[in-house]
């Protein structure tokens, strides 16, 4: 027997209706390309997508064609997530840090019929335009008089101009919400990369998801800062979330650097702030030294890489802000852990607490998580046994775009490429990117926790942990520092620091210095490149 419930599509369309309506005068402020700090509401979010709907039915596009941005957090980039999914498109989010030979083959791959692209990225589309034949329209989110007369590109238009002689009437279609909504590729560190294509459907279950008290705990009440971009997994499905809540927005664009984000925060009175690593780190930087306090955070969502518990320290404690450990990934939507307490933990010792929020948390309802052993064997969820870690989920992809990389389940699971412990509670923690595991002696080492104690040197701004070959023990990691600006630490007092932290054994052989440790396109420190700059190095005593 069927249920006799309204059958009505999860559209991202109604996202947009729902907050006009309820929430039109919530504030959405931005800090701009031009400079200067805009400010306006969901109610012109609304029409202006429905305007950015009305341009792409004229510009003759089909139901379901790719249309592409390469644009930093701000207004016009969430008129285009509601505008371009709502009216039936897919919305495909360049990374502009990918380089320039990756942005032309993901637009090709996706055969992206038009570009909307911040004039910050100008460089980039004047040496991609040639080469993407699939592109009919350049669109540079700026006003008409702000278009480079000479830039070179044909088809260049103004989004402003583009958008002012549409009409903001307009009626979303209605459609099986299965349909793909937006698509973000991997940052393809193996072969080229993979696309994960969203669908309508998956990403309101992930907004729905993403905004529980036990998750991101989104309300009206709440001030946002997304500085996760919004070019990379929408944002962590942020702007959907603040849709369906009424939560007021506020943008960064492109001012990442510690000083601006401060500025929006007091300025904007954020209350709920969302990055990696990096960023948070840039922003405590600037502020320790100059003895800076925030007035209206109260949370900070922290994931894409693994969170040094002397970061979760220096908000907890020196400001008062909670910090709330985060995983997911591209494959994810990305949402699948959030590390917040349980009632049982509240009476926990400072110490104890601690322990738990280092972990990258417990699945929220929707994910499902197991962890394996070599030979495809569950283990117990006892926070000692590790192994692969494997993911299902309404959110989780069943596909990579255009069946790139074969059938990526085993069984119906999505293996993350992560190892983990689970415990008995459900609290899952990262030990390792499965390929930067440290096997030594037969034992396996965390370069994670390598990483967080040498972080935890007042001296060290930055560090990774790889495995070098070994005659005897196969690998034996060596850590790679990066040190605070003006502050000095030797290789022998490194190592003494490691001394009663962890195991002997898993104590590293050396330690190098370096100037920068290579990033990537999405802020994670990448190894492979690492381990290209320290071709030449030798093991001491070898
Ligand atoms: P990419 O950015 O390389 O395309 P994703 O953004 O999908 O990839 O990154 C997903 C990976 O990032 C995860 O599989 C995991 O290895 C790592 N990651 C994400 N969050 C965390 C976290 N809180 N702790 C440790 N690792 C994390």
């Amino acid at each position: 027997m069927l249920g006799l419930m309204q059958n009505q599509p999860l559209l991202i369309s109604s996202l947009i209706d729902f907050a006009e309506r309820h929430h039109g005068e919530g504030e959405i402020v931005s800090r701009r390309v031009e400079g200067d700090i805009h400010r306006y509401t969901y109610k012109e979010v609304a029409q202006r997508s429905r305007q950015v709907a009305n341009a792409l039915d004229a510009m003759k596009l089909q139901f379901g064609d790719r249309v592409a941005t390469i644009a930093w957090n701000g207004y016009r980039h969430l008129e285009l997530y509601f505008g371009i999914s709502g009216s039936g498109r897919v919305l495909h989010t360049i990374n502009p840090r990918m380089h320039p030979d990756q942005i032309t083959w993901v637009a090709n791959h996706s055969e992206d019929q038009v570009v909307f692209f911040d004039m910050s990225f100008l460089p980039i589309v004047k040496a991609i335009h040639a080469r993407c034949p699939t592109v009919k329209q350049w669109v540079a989110l700026c006003d008409a008089d702000k278009l480079p007369a000479d830039s070179g590109i044909p088809n260049l238009a103004s989004y402003e101009a583009l958008i002012s002689v549409q009409p903001s009437a307009y009626t979303w279609p209605q459609f099986d919400e299965n349909t793909a909504s937006s698509m973000c590729y991997t940052s393809g560190t193996t072969g080229n990369p993979k696309a994960a294509l969203y669908s309508h459907r998956s990403t309101i279950l992930h907004a729905y998801a993403a905004a529980l008290p036990d998750v991101m705990c989104l309300s009206a009440r709440d001030s946002i800062l997304p500085v996760v971009p919004m070019f990379h997994v929408n944002a962590w499905g942020i702007p959907y979330s603040a849709a369906m809540t009424g939560a007021k927005l506020v943008f960064p664009g492109p001012g990442m650097d510690g000083k601006s984000v401060y500025e929006l925060i007091e300025s904007e009175r954020v209350t709920y702030a969302a990055g990696v690593p990096t960023v948070w780190q840039m922003l405590l930087s600037h502020m320790q030294p100059a003895g800076l306090r925030f007035s209206t955070l109260k949370r900070t969502v922290i994931g894409g890489s693994a969170c040094p518990p002397a970061m979760i320290t220096a908000f907890n404690d020196q400001y008062g802000v909670e910090v709330l450990h985060a995983w997911g990934m591209t494959e994810m939507s990305p949402l699948g852990t959030l590390c917040t307490l349980k009632n049982k933990h509240l009476t926990m010792s400072e110490e104890d607490k601690m322990k738990i929020r280092l972990k990258q948390g417990r699945a929220i309802f929707g994910v499902d998580m197991k962890i394996v052993n070599a030979d495809g064997a569950e283990l117990p969820w006892d926070g000692k046994a590790y192994g692969d870690l494997l993911v299902k989920g309404p959110w989780v992809v069943a596909n990579y775009y255009k069946g790139e990389g074969g059938d990526p389940l085993v069984d119906g699971w999505f293996p993350t490429g992560d190892v983990a412990t689970i415990d008995a509670e459900g609290y899952m923690q990262i030990t390792d990117r499965s390929k930067d595991v440290i096997k030594s002696g037969g034992e396996w080492i965390s370069s994670i926790d390598i990483e967080n104690i040498a972080v935890a040197h007042p001296a060290v701004a930055m560090a990774a942990c790889i495995g070098m070959r070994h005659p005897k023990w196969d690998e034996r990691p060596i850590v790679a520092v990066v040190k605070k600006p003006g502050m000095d630490v030797t290789r022998e007092e490194l190592l003494a620091f490691y001394e009663g932290k962890t195991a002997k054994w898993q104590i590293p052989d050396d330690v190098v210095f370096l100037d920068a440790i290579p990033m990537g396109a999405t802020g994670k420190m990448q190894k492979a490149k690492l381990r290209e700059v320290l071709k030449d190095y030798k093991l001491p005593g070898l």
